[in-house]
C-alpha cells in the first residue's frame, strides 16, 4: 500500500494532470498548485528545472480521492474513520521495503527537489511529511503531520505544535537527551489522514493507518534512528529532534492562507537519507484545499459523532473550504423538537474547540451547496431568535481576529433549522412535477451541455 500504487489507481481514473511545461521549485510550481487548488486534479510536474526526477501535488485535494484512499463511499467517511481510530492494528515490521533501495552515503537536503511557496516564505519547506518518533522507554509511538523548514544541508526546523510530538520531545528534553525522528515524504494516503486523526496520546497512527489499510501498512526501521518508516514510502529522512537547539522559525503560511506568528522552533539534525531509485516528491500546498481537507476532515467526523448524541440524526458535516476546513462549520440534521438546532451548535463548539462560526439547517439543505446554506439563512433564520454569541472563549490560534494579547476570540451559533412554531408549508421549496420520462430527457440536456 503505497503512494505510487494509489497514483496507478488514479492514473487508470484519469484524475492526474500530466504537466510537461518546466516549472522552477521557487515559487513556480506552487503557483500552478495554487491555480488548480479547489476542486483541481493531481499534479504531476515531470519537468522541474535543475532536478531530474518528479514531484506530484493535490495527492488529497478532494473529498472523493479521500474516500477512495480508504476504500469507501463518500457518505460512509466519517464511520469508516471512527471505526479505524478505536480498532488501531499494528502494523508488520519487515527487513526489506522499496524505500531502502538507495541509502545516501552523504546526507545533502539541497538534493531534494523542496518548494518555496510564497513570497514572504523564509525557506523552501517540506509540507507532506510525516513524522514518527518513540517515547526514550519506547512505549509510546506517535505519528504527525510537521512542517519543516530548509536550514542548509543537513539540518531542518521542525514546527512543533504544543501536542503528542512536542511531549515525547519534551520528555526527551528532560532526559538530557535529542528525540529519534523518521520523516516520511511520499506515502500513501491513508498514512496522511492517520497522521492527521485526534486520537489520544499512547495511540500509534500507524496502526490506524493499517487498520485503514486492511493490516496491509509494513514498516521498516530505520538504519541510523530508533524510529519506523512505512517500508514503500518514497523518501525517509532519518533525524534527531535537537533537545538544546532552538532558533526562530518561519515567515511561513499556515491552513487560513495568511503568514503565521514566528516561534522558536527546535532544530532536526538530518543523519540519514533513503529513498526509491525514482522517488516521487510529494509537494503539499500550505492553505490549500489538501491542508484544509486532511485537517479538517478527521474534526467532520468529531463533530459528526458529537451531534449525533444530542439530535436523532445528523445528515453531513462540512467544515467548509472558506473558513479555512478548520474555522466554520455546517452541520444538517433532522430535527425532532424545538431547540435541537441549538443543541447541535452547542455539541459542535464542544467537539470541535477551534470552530468559531457554526450554522445548523435542516436535512433537505445541501452542506456543501453555499446557495443553499444561505437561503436557508435568508428563510429559515430570526437573529433575535436563533442566534448563539459565546463572548471571549478559547478558539484556534490561527484565527487572526483574535485577541492579540489574550488569545481569546468570540464565537457564533446560527440555527437555520425550520421553527416548529409556524406552518410547514411556508419553509418548504417549490419542487418541479414530471414524470420519469421528461426527467431523463432533462439529464440528457445535461450531459450535452
Ligand atoms: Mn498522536
Amino acid at each position: 500500500m503505497s503512494l505510487r500504487g494509489f497514483l496507478e489507481q488514479m492514473e487508470r481514473q484519469r484524475k492526474i494532470l500530466h504537466i510537461k511545461d518546466r516549472v522552477s521549485r521557487r515559487f513556480e510550481a506552487a503557483c500552478v498548485m495554487k491555480s488548480f487548488d479547489f476542486e483541481g486534479p493531481i499534479l504531476a510536474f515531470e519537468d522541474v528545472e535543475d532536478y531530474d526526477g518528479e514531484i506530484v501535488a493535490n495527492v488529497c485535494g478532494t473529498r472523493e480521492r479521500i474516500a477512495a484512499a480508504l476504500a469507501v463511499e463518500k457518505d460512509q467517511l466519517y464511520n469508516r474513520l471512527i471505526e479505524a481510530w478505536r480498532s488501531p492494528l499494528k502494523p508488520k515490521i519487515v527487513k526489506n521495503g522499496s524505500v531502502k533501495e538507495v541509502r545516501e552515503t552523504t546526507v545533502d537536503l539541497s538534493k531534494i527537489p523542496v518548494l518555496t511557496h510564497f513570497e514572504k516564505d523564509a525557506a523552501p519547506y517540506i509540507t507532506s511529511a510525516i513524522v514518527h518518533a518513540k517515547s526514550l522507554d519506547g512505549k509510546v509511538e506517535n505519528v504527525s503531520v510537521h512542517r519543516l523548514q530548509i536550514l542548509d544541508k543537513t539540518r531542518l526546523l521542525i514546527r512543533l505544535v504544543p501536542r503528542h510530538l512536542f511531549k515525547l520531545w519534551s520528555m526527551a528534553k528532560a532526559a538530557g537527551k535529542d528525540l529519534d525522528v523518521a520523516i516520511c515524504v511520499g506515502v500513501h494516503p491513508a498514512v496522511l489522514l492517520a497522521a492527521s486523526s485526534p486520537v489520544d496520546f499512547g495511540v500509534d497512527e500507524f496502526d490506524v493507518a493499517n487498520s485503514f489499510l486492511g493490516d496491509h501498512l509494513h514498516l521498516i526501521n530505520c538504519n541510523d534512528v530508533e524510529a519506523c518508516a512505512p517500508a514503500e514510502s518514497e523518501l525517509v529522512l532519518e533525524g534527531r529532534i535537537s533537545g538544546t537547539e532552538e532558533i526562530l522559525e518561519g515567515p511561513f503560511v499556515d491552513i487560513t492562507g495568511t503568514y503565521d506568528v514566528q516561534r522558536k522552533q527546535p532544530i532536526v539534525k538530518v543523519v540519514g537519507v533513503m529513498h526509491r531509485k525514482d522517488y516521487v516528491y510529494e509537494a503539499l500546498l500550505p492553505s490549500g484545499a489538501e491542508h484544509r481537507l486532511l485537517m479538517g476532515l478527521p474534526h467532520e467526523a468529531l463533530i459528526w459523532e458529537a451531534v449525533s448524541k444530542v439530535v436523532p440524526k445528523v445528515g453531513a458535516v462540512n467544515l467548509t473550504l472558506g473558513g479555512s476546513g478548520w474555522l466554520h462549520a455546517v452541520i444538517s440534521i433532522e430535527k425532532q423538537t424545538e431547540g435541537d438546532g441549538k443543541n447541535a451548535l452547542i455539541a459542535a463548539f464542544a467537539a470541535h474547540p477551534s470552530l468559531k462560526h457554526a450554522v445548523v439547517v435542516d436535512l433537505d439543505i445541501d452542506v456543501f451547496n453555499l446557495n443553499e446554506i444561505e437561503w436557508a439563512v435568508a428563510t429559515r433564520f430570526q437573529v433575535t431568535e436563533d442566534l448563539i454569541v459565546v463572548p471571549n472563549v478559547r478558539g484556534s490560534t490561527l484565527d487572526s481576529s483574535a485577541n492579540q494579547e489574550t488569545g481569546l476570540t468570540s464565537k457564533m451559533g446560527i440555527d437555520a433549522t425550520r421553527p416548529f412554531s409556524k406552518p410547514k408549508e411556508k419553509f418548504d421549496r417549490a419542487k418541479t412535477c414530471v414524470d420519469k420520462r421528461f426527467a431523463s430527457i432533462v439529464e440528457k440536456m445535461h450531459n450535452c451541455a
